[in-house]
């Protein structure tokens, strides 16, 4: 049932034949690989060449059924009754699996996302297998992290997920689900499909229960029938805001928990004295960091007017020596956008920055003849009232803002109805203790950007969700307490 990937990139390193896709991916119901009871599969597109690389099953009701009923059954019969130590083993397992073959989910989530080799490989793969480790962890230690509260697992969770950090959502989601002693309906994105699926056999190699993960793919028809299924007690949701604000009005009067990781528009703020050249870096990896598929992505720059004309040159240059293009390559720092429907998006946003008459500046680097390509961009003078200052692109697209002072830039900074993250960068520590305190953001990083840890909660506030993921505190959101 297996073949060789016909690689389009022979040449680049990480294109080793012995690394092998299906060429259809069924659901995972009850520990075994099932068809879709529609009988029906989509493509999977590799959007760096526009070709087909897989077929992936079609969910319909029928298997989220399937799938909730064996999750339910896994939960009364073993997972919720197994000794939490016992637990542990399973995702101490699974993450040295993940480990083990991180090399092939990196080549497979870079071939079937486009974001590039080099994130895959060194990051979203080892961050997937440190959330299983540190949640294996905590599973036999649930009474030591809440002293008198007497935590007890939910039930079965639904669990769905955006396309830009596919396996790592997804670890995001199984572990801690997992480790307070839930199981789980998950559905991944429907343009990135295959390392949740990779992930699922690595976990029917770790011996996991039959039926305490259960993976179902498809679109957004199928998430809304796990958002409905009576027989789910918890809903974990990642993707856009309107989505999210959809599946509160779905379970408004029912007894479904739920946490909702949305969208997000960060201020990425620089002072004059500011170390500048570090400040540059922090800002190109804010924006343009897995092609600013980022819900955290630093996509409002604010810098401060004394400096602002050096400082865009100097941003400028530094665009000029980003590699775009072939994402198998270790040497490209942005890859392709995930999908057709995304690139239009972000080709809309840009054509209506020209529109606005902003001023636009774009990598003068040539982009690959096939494939979802764009160019780094940066917007200069961007009023606050403008769609690219307000709303999310979620593509490579910064929009530059600049401030006099303190009070100016948190006003400026707060004002958008999201609030997941911002980045600081100046010298003085008093002025980054009182930003900290004054942003409205989930996370503030000061003098670096987008850096990921599980052992830190991770959310937002206002419109960008609620709950966090991460640390202690995404133990919470698995757990019920008496
Ligand atoms: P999306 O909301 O379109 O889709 C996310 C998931 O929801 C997909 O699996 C999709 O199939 C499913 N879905 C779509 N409609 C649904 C419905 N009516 N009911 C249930 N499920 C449905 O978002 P996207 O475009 O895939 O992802 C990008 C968004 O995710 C961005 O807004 C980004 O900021 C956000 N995001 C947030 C975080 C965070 O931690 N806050 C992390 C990553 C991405």
């Amino acid at each position: 049932e297996t073949k060789n990937i016909s690689w389009e990139y022979a040449a680049a390193p990480e294109s080793s034949s012995h690394i092998q896709l299906k060429e259809k991916y069924d659901h995972f119901i009850n520990g075994k690989f099932e068809k879709p009871s529609s009988g029906k599969y989509f493509d999977a597109i590799n959007p760096a060449t526009e070709k087909k690389i897989a077929s992936v099953a079609e969910g319909s009701k029928k298997d989220i059924d399937k799938a909730v009923k064996a999750a339910r059954n896994a939960y009364d019969s073993v997972w919720s009754v197994m000794p939490a130590s016992e637990r542990a083993k399973y995702l101490f397992r699974i993450a040295r699996l993940i480990q083990e073959k991180a090399r092939e989910f990196a080549v497979i989530e870079s071939l079937d996302g486009g974001k590039p080799i080099r994130e895959s490989r060194d990051i979203d793969i080892p961050l997937a297998a440190a959330h299983f480790f540190y949640y294996a962890g905590w599973a036999d230690k649930l009474d030591y992290a809440f002293p008198n509260r007497k935590p007890k697992s939910i039930g079965v969770a639904g669990q769905i997920i955006p396309w830009n950090f596919p396996l790592l959502m997804a670890a995001w989601k199984i572990a801690p689900a997992l480790a307070c002693g839930n199981t789980v309906v998950l559905k991944p994105a429907e343009t990135t499909s295959l390392t949740a699926l990779k992930l699922a056999e690595l976990i029917q190699e770790s011996g996991l229960p039959e039926g305490v993960v259960n993976i179902v793919t498809g679109d957004g028809k199928v998430g809304a029938e796990i958002v409905g299924h009576e027989g789910i007690d918890k809903i974990a949701f990642t993707g856009s805001t309107d989505v999210g604000k959809l599946i509160q009005k779905t379970i408004a009067q029912t007894e479904k928990k739920v946490t909702l990781e949305l969208g997000g528009k960060a201020a990425n703020i620089v002072f004059e004295d500011a170390p500048i050249d570090q400040a540059i870096e922090g800002i190109v990896n804010g924006i343009y960091f897995n092609q600013g598929h980022v819900c955290c992505a630093g996509s409002r720059l604010f810098v401060q007017e004394s400096i602002k004309d050096i400082f865009i040159k100097k941003l400028q240059d530094r665009i000029e020596t980003l590699i775009v293009g072939d994402p198998m390559d270790k040497n490209t720092d942005v890859g392709a956008i995930n999908s057709k429907n995304q690139w239009e998006t972000i080709q809309g946003y840009i054509e209506l920055g020209v529109k606005e008459g902003l001023d636009i500046f774009q990598s003068s680097c040539s982009l690959p003849k096939s494939g979802y390509f764009i160019k780094p961009t940066v917007f200069t003078g961007v009023a606050q009232s403008s769609k690219l200052a307000k709303e999310e692109i979620f593509g490579p697209v910064l929009a530059v803002q600049t401030f006099r002072t303190v009070d100016e830039v948190i006003e400026k900074a707060n004002n958008t109805p999201y609030g997941l993250s911002a980045g600081v960068w100046t010298d003085k520590g008093s002025k980054i203790f009182n930003l900290t305190s004054r942003l409205r953001a989930g996370v503030v990083w000061a003098n670096t950007y987008n850096k990921f840890d599980p052992t830190s909660p991770f959310g937002g506030y206002k419109e960008s969700g609620f709950g966090r993921e991460g640390g202690l505190h995404g133990l919470s959101a698995y757990l019920k307490f008496d």
